[in-house]
């Protein structure tokens, strides 16, 4: 049995004390103190792990004020405290044994959209794509990019002074910034914009903060120009932070906003920011542009830029590779063909804008005429994309690179310490030549890709900060690195930011450096705003690169077999993927319904890990006590259960977190490092139900496979209970919510009156090769069979209107609910049972066809150690492979198509919603797919009473606006039957599987052989 874990150290009585007094004085945000929180905001992206004593989660700016005045109380001058967006830094600039203030949770309304004078008005918390959604209507958007921009903050993009793709076109986000709303640590609420010379006279005439620190700004600005002049590159990607270079507008102007854009929350906490948008880009194309080897597409950049196109971006041998195992793949494959000559080792993609299609037409012609008329050395050929949805297809993969480095097996794996740094452009080539034999020396290995039009090249080698050897490699590269860039006129901090890495700004600001000090103490006397970044206070030393915690040292005691034994958890690298703010993605549900980040991919994995890292200190190896009996069953768990001392064990923080997970798999599809929480959950369950009680539901939802068909016996009783209010209540006391009522359709009974044979090997065995190829085996789940039984009889249906001899296999548990809620002896034990039969259906040489994506899925992942070999459709790829039989057609009807897919399908089967189209393709049907998010149902999630309020949550923010967007003559179809009983349950809607749509165009087909109405008999 597991033994009871102890939480995370207590804070310091100080920050207690702090924190007690923030509730007393009116602070109505949350307030996180708890070891879960406080492990999961422990991380970033950064190779650092750094655990604060609390965080606070203002509601408001009023919150932010009360924050600052609590801090400028004599007795909390040693309270520091660090805000924090999105926190996907690469660099620990989030990270503080202070307290974090995190504005994303509420922070995050867009307060004005004036499309007029083309200026937004935002929350710190407010995300970049967020807020590019509600500009899109206007026609108007925020033009600097970022990667993460589904996640990253405008607070942290403006404390970073984020840039990225497009750089060279639209600067940085500090050219963008009109105004910012600024709280000082003295409760100070200034809003700062760049003013004349008499306005800053006036600034500066104040007796107050605001007077300090303009005299400070201004005297600096006049005494130490020349040095400024000098020390600032002359780069797209000048110093972040503390800009004193733009300090001084050219048109005298002075703008205060330059200090304060990058200066990662050391001069003041940002509330709101006021932006300038640009007109979106009316026409964009690309031109993806193949090389034999990276130093050429390298060596070719300039020739592109040369061309006048809007960005180029670059992407190495290793990220290519990784790119074609990933899931957007598919979509982007056609664009990067393989040569006969041999694959592409490197990519520049150049983007073309324009405002008209005949500018468009023009500019790419002029483009690909140039490159047709000066080959280039190493250049192999080039594509086009255009269209929204390729070219948004195209830049999710080259996004999604940082992830994808990190999707490799082993405890090696890419880590940013040294992924940012920028040189001017034409000393690209020959820098990287160097920065590659600098790793080579090392024997690393490592992927690369950037924007290579403004000498930005993200490089992450690959290593395990686990042993003492690697973490020792971190300074020698480090090193080794900024000599380099100093060598080639660049800059160590590109785009990212400094946080840790500040070590080395006293050596690229010199001179300049104790002029950061003088700002840093003007804004904030005491250094309580995030203190060890970018400046230290005067007679302090900045921290040293290797003196912060690495995750890795602190993961050293988990050991490599049991990191890899659960589920990717340990090597999450906070890249941040799973908090994508859009209710209209799939990852994560539970995040997006809660906004708290213990209910996402990254908490669960930080948790996880954390558990893992207390049982190894324990000498406790979880694979060998799951693998234990133990001999007080019930009575120890009893026991343990109602012991006061086993109250604050970690583990109950832990499972608490993992209550909330939908098990819809969209982290295990979608994360670019493959974190699976289902898979460590049900691990983690098993353990945890080992040592305490399990509420009443989880026997019951259980058992629930194995129930349902006796159920369907004695169906007039089930259906009475639990319509019953007695039935109801005892149901919610149980925890689940009310439960479907059988319908009075037996699909087996109906079946079996068509003298339909169940599918065994001998009835198999009977049929001869040209039959055997010719039978189609359903292996319908329980869920659907009993509770949607006309979906299985549709199946069979269209299989007969297609020429097969349709059979339906003999009822099979599958397993689902038991490996979800952590019985996973059971599950084996029913798993191998159902592996064993369906092999044998298998051998036997029939064709087997599940109905349930998310059930049909289960036996790819789930099923993995069971042993089983066979291969169970889901119904599209079935399809696909007949599309021959397919009558083709022109359907002239009024409403559209529109297929609602499950989520397990679209993040785990890349190709399911693609073969979809083709076969309502054939059919003559264009299929629309209804970008949605989860349906909130997620098998039995959505029925047990604590989870209600979630799964109604999410229905609403994206499958409830989708329906009621839809005509009453579309026909809208829902391949899952969870998303089904969902929409049926909230809306009243009933929506057919795709599989009943088609039945119904096959028979109204007059192409068609066997051209029948089949009605069955209840
Ligand atoms: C995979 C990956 C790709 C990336 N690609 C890019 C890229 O293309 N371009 C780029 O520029 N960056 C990139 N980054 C880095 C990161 O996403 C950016 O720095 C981003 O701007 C951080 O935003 P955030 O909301 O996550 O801020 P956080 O990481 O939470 O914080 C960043 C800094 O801002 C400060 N801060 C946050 N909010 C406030 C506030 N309200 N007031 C004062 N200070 C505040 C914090 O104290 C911290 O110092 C990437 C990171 C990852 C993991
Ligand atoms: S769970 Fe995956 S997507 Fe989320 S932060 Fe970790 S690695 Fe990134
Ligand atoms: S399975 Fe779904 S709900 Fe659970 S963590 Fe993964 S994405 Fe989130």
């Amino acid at each position: 049995m597991i033994p009871r874990l102890t939480s995370a150290q207590r804070a310091s009585s100080l920050s207690e004390g702090f924190v007690q007094h923030l509730a007393d004085s009116g602070f109505k945000g949350d307030i996180g103190q708890g070891a879960a929180d406080r492990t999961v905001f422990a991380t970033d992206n950064s190779i650092y792990q750094v655990e604060p004593a609390a965080i606070l989660f203002p509601k408001d700016v009023d919150d932010l004020k009360r924050i600052a005045r609590a801090l400028a109380r004599p007795e909390f001058s040693s309270v520091a405290i660090t805000p924090r967006g999105g926190g996907t830094g690469t660099n620990g600039q989030s990270l503080t044994t202070g307290i974090v203030v995190d504005c994303s949770r509420h922070m995050n309304r867009i307060l004005e959209i004036d499309p007029v004078r083309r200026v937004a008005r935002v929350e710190a918390g407010v995300v970049k794509d967020q807020l590019n959604k509600a500009l899109a209507p206007h026609g108007l958007f925020f033009a600097p990019e970022l990667s993460t921009s589904n996640r990253a903050t405008i607070g942290g993009m403006v404390s970073t002074d984020a840039c990225g793709q497009g750089s060279c076109l639209y600067g940085k986000t500090s050219n963008h910034v009109l105004g910012l709303r600024v709280i000082l640590t003295d409760g100070t609420d200034f809003s700062s914009r760049p003013v004349c010379r008499e306005e800053l006279r006036a600034l500066q005439m104040r007796r107050d903060r605001i007077g300090d620190i303009h005299r400070t700004l201004a005297r600096i600005a006049a005494d130490d120009r020349d040095d400024i002049e000098r020390i600032f590159p002359k780069l797209n990607r000048f110093m972040t932070g503390y800009d004193l270079a733009h300090l001084v507008r050219k048109d005298g102007g002075f703008d205060l906003n330059a200090v304060l854009c990058g200066s990662e929350g050391t001069l003041a906490m940002i509330a709101e920011a006021e932006l300038n948008l640009l007109p979106l880009p009316a026409h964009a194309a690309l031109v993806n542009i193949r090389y034999d080897n990276f130093n050429a597409a390298l060596e070719d950049a300039r020739n592109l830029v040369a061309l006048n196109v809007a960005s180029v971006e670059t992407i190495d041998e290793t990220v290519l590779r990784l790119a074609k195992g990933d899931i957007i793949w598919p979509r982007i494959a056609a664009f990067f063909p393989d040569d006969a000559d041999g694959v592409a080792n490197g990519i520049n993609i150049a983007e073309i804008l324009a405002d008209t299609p005949q500018e468009l037409a023009e500019k790419l012609s002029a483009v690909t005429a140039a490159l047709k008329a000066n080959p280039f050395p190493g250049r192999k050929g080039f594509t086009t994309t255009h269209g929204k949805a390729e070219i948004e297809a195209v830049w999710a993969m080259r996004k999604r690179a940082v992830g994808l480095l990190g999707n490799v097996e082993g405890p090696v794996r890419p880590v940013p310490f040294v992924e940012d740094t920028a040189v001017p452009p034409e000393n690209l080539a020959a820098y990287i030549r160097e920065f590659r034999a600098l790793l080579d020396g090392e024997n690393l290995t490592y992927g690369m890709f950037g924007h290579v039009d403004a000498g930005v090249l993200h490089v992450r080698p690959a290593l395990d900060l686990t042993p003492p050897e690697h973490a020792a490699l971190v300074r020698r590269i480090s090193d080794g690195v900024v000599a380099l860039t100093r060598k080639y006129g660049g800059v160590l901090w590109g785009e990212h930011g400094k946080g840790v890495r500040s070590e080395y700004v006293p050596e690229f600001f010199g001179p300049l450096y104790p002029r950061l000090q003088e700002i840093k103490a003007a804004f904030d006397p005491l250094g309580q705003l995030n203190p060890g970044k970018i400046v230290a206070a005067a007679g302090r030393a900045l921290p040293k690169i290797d003196e912060i915690p690495l995750r890795g040292t602190i993961d050293r005691g988990i050991g490599d077999e049991i990191r890899a034994a659960f589920g990717n958890a340990a090597y999450c690298n906070g890249n941040g993927a799973c908090f994508d703010f859009d209710a209209d993605t799939l990852m994560c549900p539970s995040y997006k319904a809660t906004r708290d980040r213990r209910f996402s991919p990254k908490g669960r994995a930080s948790l996880m890990r954390e558990w893992l890292r207390q049982l190894a200190e324990k000498g406790v190896d979880p694979r060998r006590e799951a693998t234990r009996r133990h001999p007080f069953g019930f009575a120890g768990r009893l026991w343990n259960s109602l012991n006061p001392a086993n109250r604050n064990d970690f583990s109950h923080e832990v499972r608490a977190a993992m209550d909330t997970c939908l098990a819809c798999k969209a982290c295990a599809g979608q994360c670019p490092v493959k974190v699976s929480v289902p898979a460590f959950r049900a691990k983690f369950l098993a353990l945890y139900y080992q040592r305490y009680l399990r509420p009443l539901k989880d026997p019951l939802v259980a058992a629930i496979e194995t129930t349902l068909p006796v159920m369907a016996r004695m169906r007039p009783f089930y259906n009475a209970v639990i319509s019953s209010s007695p039935g109801q209540a005892a149901m919610r006391r149980a925890g689940l919510t009310a439960l479907p009522v059988l319908p009075p359709l037996s699909a087996r009974r109906a079946l079996a009156r068509q003298n339909m044979p169940v599918a065994t090997p001998a009835e198999l065995a009977r049929l001869d090769a040209a039959a055997l190829a010719n039978t189609i085996v359903f292996v319908p789940d329980a869920f659907t069979e009993h509770f949607d039984p006309q979906v299985l009889l549709d199946a069979v249906e269209v299989a007969r209107l297609l020429g097969f001899s349709p059979l339906i296999a003999p009822p099979l548990v599958n397993g689902k609910a038991l490996h979800v809620h952590g019985y996973l002896r059971a599950f084996e034990r029913a798993a191998r049972r159902t592996a064993a039969a369906l092999d044998r259906l298998a051998q036997a040489g029939a064709t087997l066809v599940g109905i349930d994506p998310s059930m049909t899925l289960a036996f790819r992942s789930e099923y993995a150690g069971t042993g089983l070999r066979a291969r169970i459709l889901l119904p599209q790829e079935w399809l696909a492979t007949v599309l021959d039989r397919l009558p083709s057609s022109t359907l002239h009807e009024q409403g559209s198509y529109r297929l609602m897919a499950h989520c397990t399908e679209r993040t785990n089967a890349p190709a399911a919603i693609g073969q979809w189209q083709a076969v309502f393709k054939k059919l003559g049907v264009d299929l629309l797919v209804g970008e949605t998010g989860c349906c909130g149902m997620a098998g039995t999630f959505g029925h047990e009473v604590r989870n209600r309020g979630i799964s109604e949550t999410l229905y609403g923010m994206s499958w409830q606006l989708a329906l009621a967007a839809t005509g009453a003559a579309d026909m809208v179809m829902a391949t899952g039957y969870s998303c089904r009983s969902q929409a049926k349950a909230i809306d009243g809607r009933r929506l057919p599987h795709p599989l009943q749509a088609i039945r119904a165009i096959l028979q109204r087909n007059p192409g068609l052989p066997s051209r029948r109405d089949t009605t069955y008999d209840v």
